[in-house]
């Protein structure tokens, strides 16, 4: 029933029931985790054959030999893969470290320290600002938060950011430097952002070292059939005027192994001249032995979609069992709304407004960790404090069916609270 058309007396009815069953899920001991997209074993399995690659071959394609020092750019055939998946010329494309948030920290902290090619001086020598559309990713926010950045929320819609909301700010404030953005089964709202939004935040007026750090690391993590091709934003950037403004980056860390994976970079020739420049003091060449294992690992691009449709047999139950969950306990009640993704590795939760802490906490209780409250918003300050990030891939079906159950009881009995309070 609807809860908020529900008498008091209704409501107290309901808000002990609820209290019985959640004595009942605290009683039960629980220890259950939906905190991060990691991916389940299950999933890394599917990547085993890469724990015995590249075999005795240690050469490339053009006879690089990958054990020693070198090759800064990452292996041809790997970058050849991914700037098809990424919609990058791989020309433009290097094949990096195992991690794209360590490329995306050094890409803000070079600017910082020096300045991109488009600065005239470096970013630390005045007040900077990033946009955030929110909710967003929580590590991205941490990056700026860190290095003193101000972080300004921009809305996140259905289909993708405000770009009206961020015009009137890039236009009018130089000082805005930067915004993040995950194009693809956006973390943690699993919007994907249209052409029309794209080529909105590829031509909007802005500082001539404004960059977008599109952070495409969902490209291929799709759970239907027809997945959204990726958008070659590097040549829209281009068309519009603005061939600098994109950063585009991506990962192997949920396509293989979360922690052994390949990071790929890609950019206008200028940034991607100033990122190797910097990044040839830090390093004399990436681990090349592992991208000749992906690269064998792969073959080509249909290689990942094919390895990538493994991934969702696995996945694609886990986020039918939450959706279905929620649309059972909660649908009717009308206490929370949330995202019906076809891809990527979150659903967005909604609660009424002012209680999204409440339920976190009443889940911890109970032994179900939920994301930190506020944790997709800058300075992990949710507005209106209702958003709760959960992330189905890593537990089994039956702990995530158990610790959905328990989550669905919580927000029942925080909406309960507050409609009384
Ligand atoms: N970007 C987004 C949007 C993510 O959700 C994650 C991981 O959750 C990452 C980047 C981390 O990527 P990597 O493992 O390549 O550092």
């Amino acid at each position: 029933m609807n809860y908020h058309s529900m008498s008091a007396d209704q409501l107290r009815e309901t808000g002990s029931e609820l209290q019985k069953l959640y004595d009942v899920l605290c009683a039960a001991g629980l220890k259950l985790d939906l905190t991060r997209g990691k991916p389940a074993p299950e999933q890394l399995d599917l990547s085993n054959e890469l724990l015995s690659l590249p075999g005795d071959k240690y050469r490339d394609a053009a006879g690089t030999d990958c054990r020693n020092y070198g090759g800064q750019t990452g292996l041809p055939e790997l970058r050849e893969i991914f700037g098809e998946l990424l919609a990058v010329d791989p020309k433009n494309l290097l094949a990096l470290g195992n991690a794209s948030l360590e490329v995306m920290h050094d890409l803000v902290v070079f600017s910082l320290l020096s300045g991109n090619p488009d600065s005239a001086k470096p970013w630390s020598s005045e007040p900077i600002k990033f946009l955030c559309p929110s909710p967003g990713y929580d590590r991205h926010f941490a990056i700026t938060e860190t290095y003193g950045i101000e972080m300004i929320t921009v809305p996140m819609l259905p289909n993708g950011p405000d770009v009206d909301a961020c015009a009137a700010l890039t236009a009018n404030d130089p000082s805005i430097k930067g915004m993040w953005a995950v194009p693809t089964y956006s973390n943690p709202t699993g919007v994907t952002f249209t052409e029309e939004v794209t080529r909105g935040l590829l031509s909007m007026p802005a500082a001539d070292d404004f960059r977008i750090i599109w952070d495409n690391a969902y490209a291929v993590h799709t759970l239907v059939d027809a997945p959204p091709p990726p958008l070659p934003v590097l040549d829209m950037a281009a068309e519009a005027g603005n061939p600098n403004r994109v950063y585009v980056l991506g990962s192997t860390s949920k396509i293989t192994f979360a922690g052994a994976g390949v990071a790929f970079f890609g950019s206008s020739k200028e940034n991607v001249d100033w990122f190797t420049k910097h990044l040839s003091f830090k390093t004399i060449g990436p681990d090349k032995v592992n991208q000749l294992r992906h690269a064998m690992f792969f073959g080509d691009a249909d290689g990942v979609r094919a390895h990538m449709a493994r991934h969702r047999e696995i996945l694609a139950p886990k986020f039918k069992l939450v959706l279905d969950i929620l649309d059972d306990r909660l649908a009717a009640s009308k206490v929370a709304a949330w995202s019906h993704p076809e891809g990527g590795y979150f659903v967005s939760l909604d609660v009424i407004d002012g209680t999204a802490r409440r339920v976190i906490e009443l889940a911890k209780e109970a032994g179900i960790a939920l994301t930190t409250a506020g944790s997709a918003f800058p300075y992990r300050e949710d507005p209106f404090d209702r958003n709760i990030r959960l992330a189905p891939t890593l537990p089994s079906i039956e702990d995530l069916r158990v610790a959905m159950d328990g989550v669905a009881t919580c927000v029942l009995l925080a909406a309960s609270e507050s409609l009384l309070a």
